[in-house]
């Protein structure tokens, strides 16, 4: 087997950044009729509702009961009642139960949200699930079950991850300029209750302001009771993608590698979303839920691009719509980066909690190119800062080779789309990588089961 690992950015490519929020305040939308929130918005199985059709409910409310010890609660983002409960396709082709709630125009907040009691690590990680909290840099993955690696690992760094080096997004940018001290404070609290020695916060160069701005936080937290005895530092990186894929920027900002297959944890360290720790911060004070996301909005069809906050549920529609509609018919609309992030097909999905950006483009921006027959030129694997083969892959896959795919170590691929990016054939090499990774997950299963039966 070919040894594998991480060349960090000597393998990153430039994409224009495209950043035309940059410096734009994240804008609160508020005055929603109609909300609908699926009770499965998170890696691991979701929930299942306890509310029914004609219920009450405040802004806070627990809406579902969590299914395993991964899953955490889904709350109200309104107050109303309950149209509504119904199976619905995910954008992903799962289902889940979503709860319709109509507005009552009043926003009032339950008597169940209050500022929770934590005195130490396991009740620390108690309301970090209660909160409804996931990674919120587009990963979804639990927070309460990251903060708490397998016995045996032991974490001395908590990484910050400011990067957001996918283009348009400028959300995290924001935070650091207007939130940076709630940022710091929820990385100390994470790293006083689960024991953390050292914090590096990670951002990229075209973000100058934000930088600064993290740097001026990190030095008003120096007398803080909660410091942590390796102290807290800010690494400004050169601006690259996909720098903050965790395993790159684990490799860039401690030049640690992670080994395949493996965890952040397996070498110490804790990725967290800047945006995760701002919320964490922020429920320690008020103990309000995961109710509400930051996005930015933008995209050739859009009339108006901007960071905005809206209640999680509110359709895609009506938060373009209150932002200031379109110019031109949508043709295209992603959610998360043009990089990674997932096409919608019904302009009427609901905002999920790990979305950080709705982008919408027209038809011009929406072509998707045809594609050729592969030229050999070896650009996609020069661009993998995974060090894989994507021609490869993208062959294997489209063969339905789940053995060959294993030798090739597809399980690695971090699903950049820096080889579709580079790629002058215009090969959906990404698409098929994904493809033959849920093969090989499928003919795992399928062995496992075999070994079970006999
Ligand atoms: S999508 Fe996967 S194979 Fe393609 S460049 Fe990224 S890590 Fe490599
Ligand atoms: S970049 Fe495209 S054309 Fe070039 S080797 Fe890779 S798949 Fe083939």
């Amino acid at each position: 087997m070919m040894k594998m690992n991480l060349l960090g950015l000597s393998r990153a490519i430039h994409p224009k950044d495209n950043k035309n929020t940059s410096g734009m305040e994240i804008k609160p939308i508020s005055g929603f009729s109609i909300v609908t929130i699926p009770l499965d918005m998170q890696v691991g199985p979701g929930c299942e509702a306890i509310v029914a059709k004609g219920d009450h409910v405040d802004i806070g409310d627990p809406l579902g009961k969590p299914l395993g010890p991964w899953s955490v609660p889904v709350h109200a983002s309104i107050s109303g009642t309950v149209e509504s409960v119904s199976v619905q396709i995910l954008s992903d082709g799962g289902f889940a139960e979503y709860v319709t709630i109509i507005s009552d125009d009043k926003q009032t907040v339950s008597p169940l949200v209050r500022p929770p009691d934590v005195h130490d690590k396991q009740s620390f990680l108690e309301t970090v699930r209660a909160s409804g909290l996931v990674g919120l840099g587009g990963a979804a993955f639990p927070t309460h079950i990251k903060l708490n690696p397998p016995p045996g690992k032991t974490i001395d760094t908590l990484v910050v991850n400011a990067a957001e080096c996918e283009p348009y997004i400028t959300v995290d940018q924001q935070v650091c300029l207007t939130g940076a001290d709630d940022a710091v404070e929820g990385a100390l609290i994470t790293a006083k209750w689960c024991e953390i020695d050292t914090v590096i916060f990670g951002i990229e160069d075209n973000k100058k302001e934000a930088a600064r701005a993290l740097k001026k936080a990190v030095e008003r937290a120096r007398q803080s009771a909660m410091w942590p005895s390796g102290g807290v530092s800010v690494k400004v990186l050169p601006t690259a993608y996909p720098t903050g894929a965790e395993k790159v920027l684990i490799r860039l900002l401690n030049g640690r590698i992670v080994p395949e297959g493996g965890l952040p944890a397996d070498v110490g360290v804790i990725v967290q979303n800047l945006m995760t720790l701002h919320f964490i911060a922020s429920h320690m004070k008020t103990g309000m839920p995961l109710i509400k996301k930051a996005i930015t909005l933008d995209g050739s069809a859009v009339n108006s691009p901007g960071n905005f906050e809206v209640p999680i549920g509110s359709s895609i529609e009506d938060v373009i719509e209150k932002a200031g509609g379109t110019k031109t018919a949508p043709f295209k609309i992603i959610m998360g980066g043009p990089m990674m992030g997932v096409s919608v097909d019904d302009i009427s999905r609901p905002i999920l909690k790990h979305n950080n950006a709705i982008l919408v483009f027209d038809d011009k921006d929406a072509v998707l190119p045809e594609e050729s027959a592969c030229i050999l030129c070896g650009r996609c694997q020069r661009a993998c800062p995974m060090q894989l083969m994507p021609s490869a892959l993208d062959k294997a896959a489209r063969a339905h080779n789940p053995n060959e795919l294993t030798q090739l170590h597809v399980m690695n691929c971090i699903e950049c789309g820096s080889c579709t990016y580079v790629c002058p054939a215009k090969r959906y090499l990404v698409q098929n990588i994904r493809n033959g990774k849920a093969m090989v997950r499928a003919a795992a299963a399928a062995s496992r089961e075999k070994g079970e039966k006999s």
